[in-house]
């Protein structure tokens, strides 16, 4: 079974992110690096400072370029695992702010699978936020999801050896452990950066 985000979206040429793509992203580099190297990088890439950071959608062609200079000045292995903690970041965002209390406390007693996948419908509703132009789609394998990104935001235009989209490994790692099961992992297996048509993520656990 395969749910593709509807097809409000979003051409590429205006399409809009969610804030905290760049708002987690500069607050993990910043946890990393330090504020100056976060302010600079920050400034070169984009059209915010520190202390101009987004609060409504941007256009998603930021959080890339962001990103995107963050690979030339450290490096994709140094980068990726601060982009896996920007994601966290992101999803301890959306449990505070964006997931109703009542929708994780019914979210935490569901069956696992149960769980993963009214979770998933909801974030599937909310592709919007976190998608920009891509196409987000989720599949099921022997009882865990499959997550998609075709024509993905994060890593559009870059050629790396390895898979880079940690953000959304981390952001969706995280709220899957706070709400459905400690143990759970999320795994990108293979990445448009690589040369793929999609960046594809595996959800495992016990
Ligand atoms: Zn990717």
């Amino acid at each position: 079974m395969t749910t593709a985000s509807p097809p409000v979206a979003q051409s590429v040429d205006e399409a809009r992110i969610g804030p905290n793509a760049i708002i987690q992203v500069v607050a993990a580099i910043e946890h990393r690096w330090g504020p100056e190297t976060a302010a600079a990088l920050l400034s070169e890439a984009t059209t915010y400072t520190p202390d101009t950071l987004p609060h409504d959608m941007v256009d998603e062609r930021e959080p890339l370029a962001l990103v995107r200079l963050l690979l030339d000045r450290m490096g994709a292995d140094a980068a990726a695992p601060v982009l896996h903690d920007a994601g966290v970041r992101t999803a301890r965002y959306l449990l505070a702010h964006r997931i109703p209390p009542l929708a994780q406390w019914v979210i935490a007693r569901l069956p696992r699978r149960l769980g993963l996948a009214l979770l998933l419908r909801a974030i599937g509703a909310h592709a919007w936020t976190f998608a920009g132009s891509a196409a987000f789609s989720v599949g099921w394998y022997r009882g865990w999801p499959t997550l998609s990104f075709t024509g993905c935001a994060m890593c559009r235009g870059l050629t790396l050896h390895r898979p880079i989209c940690t953000y959304y490994a981390g952001t969706f790692e995280h709220l899957f452990r706070t709400l459905v099961a400690a143990d759970i992992t999320v795994t990108e297996v293979a990445c448009q950066a690589q040369g793929v048509p999609r960046c594809r993520f595996l959800v495992a656990g016990r």
